[in-house]
């Protein structure tokens, strides 16, 4: 297949364009579109074959349910039931944006969908470029990340093509994401709202709208089993080992100088995802990828996923990143940066 590379405006994408897309999708076909957490890998939410053919071209695990996203808030009601107040309070808050919720579905929807659950997960996004496409397509879009399992996100139409190319009949181009990671995923099918993944709308912001929520034990210790299925698998990984050094600054900073140097001194060709800050301090042989300020996780989130894919096309045999505070977009980007390590961490 000849996939179709589109480049619109952000802000006014060509309808001509968005409209083939559009056709594309409701015909069955797969189209890759930007959102503003990152590109989504689109088909037709209702027709099962369509949904399928996502979990093929990704080499996703079936167990592993996709998110339906939609253009309107009332097109939620056909999808799911029971909507809770706390439900309403979120969509009411944070739609279109970056947050995830699951509901109680509605059988319209097909059981490739939803892995079988009896739950959907819902988001309308804010990218109008995401948008406009699902409204002239006339029905909710199931999408995953469009990357093939396992690897980084892709957070711009290269990375995409990089993975999908020859797969996917259109890839829509609007440049690179504004957020970075993905949503947030609640979980409003609880008594009292849960994350099941940290992302665009931070812990902070959703206590301040409802008051009372739980955070997932499952993201807390890699020993639980996460509730939202696609959390178990290891994610978002570069292809050489990478170590996460994640104790209180300063002693991050000097836990890592000492790693980076006893792998030098081993010969091995290292690689180091740091803060600016960091980046200064590190020698000359080492390929570094700044990832933003120690302060500010919303440019680390930002860089992240292109950072970690571009270790792909070096000769590093072990990268080190450094770990940040996990306040705000901070949470999402530990959760990241955890899962990309497998869970290899230093914390002394
Ligand atoms: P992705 O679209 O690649 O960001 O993955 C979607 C995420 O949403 C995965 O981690 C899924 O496990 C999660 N998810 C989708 N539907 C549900 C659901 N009904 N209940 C819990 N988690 C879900
Ligand atoms: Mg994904």
């Amino acid at each position: 297949m000849d996939t179709k590379h589109y480049v619109v405006d952000r802000d006014k994408p060509d309808s001509k364009i968005l409209s083939e897309a559009a056709a594309n999708l409701r015909s069955g076909k797969l189209v890759a579109f930007p959102t503003e957490t990152v590109y989504g890998l689109g088909a037709n939410g209702f027709d099962e074959q369509a949904v399928k053919s996502i979990y093929q071209a990704k080499g996703r695990p079936s167990d592993n349910p996709l998110i339906l996203h939609i253009a309107a808030v009332h097109e939620v009601e056909k999808l799911t039931q029971n909507i809770s107040a706390n439900a309403r309070a979120l969509m009411a808050a944070y739609w279109p944006g970056p947050l995830t919720i699951i509901l109680e579905r509605s059988k319209i929807i097909p059981n490739a969908v939803t892995g079988g659950l009896d739950t959907v997960a819902i988001r309308m996004p804010s990218s109008i470029v995401a948008r406009e496409l699902i409204r002239l397509a006339g029905i909710p879009v199931a999408a995953p990340s469009a990357n093939v399992s396992g690897r980084p996100s892709p957070t711009n139409a290269d990375d995409v093509l990089v993975d999908l190319s020859g797969k996917i009949a259109v890839v829509l181009d609007a440049g690179p994401c504004d957020i970075g990671v993905e949503s947030t995923i609640v979980d409003c099918t609880t008594p009292v709202p849960t994350i099941l993944r940290p992302g665009g709308i931070t812990l902070e912001m959703l206590v301040e709208t409802l008051g009372d929520v739980e955070v997932d034990p499952g993201l807390v210790s890699n020993n639980m089993v996460a509730r939202a299925p696609g959390m178990k698998y290891r994610h978002y990984a570069p292809i050489a080992p990478m170590t996460l050094v994640e104790s209180p600054y300063p002693e991050n900073q000097s836990i890592l100088l000492r790693e980076i140097l006893q792998a030098l001194g081993d010969r091995k060709k290292v690689g180091a995802a740091v803060s600016r800050e960091t980046a200064a301090l590190l020698p000359a042989d080492v390929q570094i990828a700044v990832l933003g300020s120690r302060l500010n996780p919303a440019e680390y989130a930002g860089n992240l996923y292109t950072m970690l894919r571009a270790f792909d096309d070096t000769d590093v045999e072990t990268i080190f990143a450094e770990g940040i505070s996990e306040e705000g977009l901070g949470l999402a980007v530990m959760n990241r940066l955890r899962k990309a390590s497998g869970y290899r961490i230093i914390k002394k």
